[in-house]
């Protein structure tokens, strides 16, 4: 099924300020929360939708990329909230919303599952050379990882002492309030979901039973991959909360400018200095590649800008079957700095130019100024 334009679930229009879709998803979200439509499949559906809507559109970095590549340019499976960095992210308005509708703090919709959530993702910015990107390598980086912590072996209570069940929930991590004709569940706010409390904390992690390491992953950079792409590692992110899965890590490729090559999709270009004397007689120009160097005969009488393509020389995308050109640009150089003697013989030459037949472009330039003045 077609996913429905984010602009049209919430009911705003394309220019609407963070306040219109704040509102606007505060009536949606209120409307079909699943506390208010027990065993409402389609409510349930709708809410959902909405919320993946806000959460795209209320991040400006996701909304700009939306509105200029639709759904393609987002994926809400990817939406970490932590990793994004965008300011009012979801759950903070989540909150503001369900304060407001319940008079309390975070609500949480998933009955009896309140305050599990998916750990952040990270990102982790690589540079790499545009053959290295071609040819694709294998290569290690360092990211923070969290392990058990040794002092407490994961508890989170100092040694000697062991987490106590709350009692303020007895130990389910949630408590059912009454609030005019709704009853509630809602993360209970003195265990904060996890159904125990530490009242001697571990020094080692401050009472959270882990610590922030690092650790080395390998990563595999495929050959054509290209500036922007970015590359999965599936739950190498941060840890969840309270038995959540972990985010993911995201290397995001960033393609060095390369001296000669300018990379389009597939396809290279580079441009080649040539001389007044090989553009008119012709003859053999060498033509870097990424691998090795390639000739082509230049015909008598190029012109400058010419471009010369050298099919598959180009890069095998990531996605592609056939490996894309290389087009190379001739430039003609102007000679510069030349002697009397150069002068004098490229002013006799000259000469013997009159005859327009050596010159067609200033011929057909000069054809369409005398038709411009009549
Ligand atoms: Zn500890
Ligand atoms: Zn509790």
């Amino acid at each position: 099924m077609a996913k429905r334009d984010y602009y049209e679930i919430l009911g705003v229009a394309k220019n609407a300020t963070e306040e219109e879709l704040k509102k606007s998803f505060r009536k949606l979200a209120m409307k079909h929360h699943p506390d208010r439509n027990p065993d409402d499949k389609g409510a349930e559906e709708k809410f959902k939708e909405a919320k993946e809507a806000y959460e795209m559109l209320s991040d400006p970095k996701k909304r700009e990329a939306y509105d200029r590549f639709g759904h393609a340019g987002v994926d809400p499976n990817a939406a970490g909230m932590g990793g994004g960095g965008g300011a009012g992210g979801f759950s903070d308005v989540f909150g503001d919303i369900f304060g407001d509708i319940f008079g309390q703090g975070r609500g949480g919709g998933g009955g009896g599952r309140s305050n599990v959530y998916r750990g952040a993702d990270l990102r982790y910015a690589m540079e790499i050379t545009l053959e290295q990107a071609a040819a694709g390598f294998a290569t290690e980086i360092r990211v923070p990882s969290w392990e058990g912590c040794e002092t407490c072996g994961g508890t989170g209570a100092k040694p000697g002492t062991k987490p106590k069940v709350c009692t303020s929930c007895a130990g389910q991590g949630t408590v059912r309030l009454q609030q005019g004709f709704f009853s509630i569940q809602q993360t209970c706010p003195t265990c904060h979901g996890s159904g125990k409390v530490i009242p001697d904390p571990c020094g080692t992690c401050d009472g959270v039973g882990r610590t922030k390491k690092t650790k080395t992953l390998e990563v595999k950079i495929p050959a054509g991959i290209d500036d922007g792409m970015r590359i999965r590692l599936s739950g190498n992110g941060e840890p969840g909360v309270n038995g959540g899965p972990s985010g993911d890590l995201y290397v995001e490729i960033k393609v060095k400018e390369h001296t000669v090559f300018q990379r389009d999709g597939d396809d290279l270009h580079c441009e080649i200095p040539i001389s007044f004397v090989t553009a008119a007689l012709g003859g053999k120009i060498q033509v870097p590649t990424l691998h090795g160097r390639a000739e082509i005969e230049l015909p008598e009488g190029t012109q400058t800008g010419k471009t010369f393509r050298l099919r598959g020389k180009g890069i095998k995308g990531y996605r592609s079957s056939y490996p894309g050109d290389l087009y190379a640009h001739v430039s003609l150089e102007t000679p510069v700095r030349l002697n009397d003697k150069q002068k004098k013989l490229l002013r006799d030459f000259e000469t013997t130019l009159q005859d327009p037949k050596h010159s067609p472009q200033s011929k057909g330039w000069m054809d369409k100024v005398k038709d411009f003045f009549q």
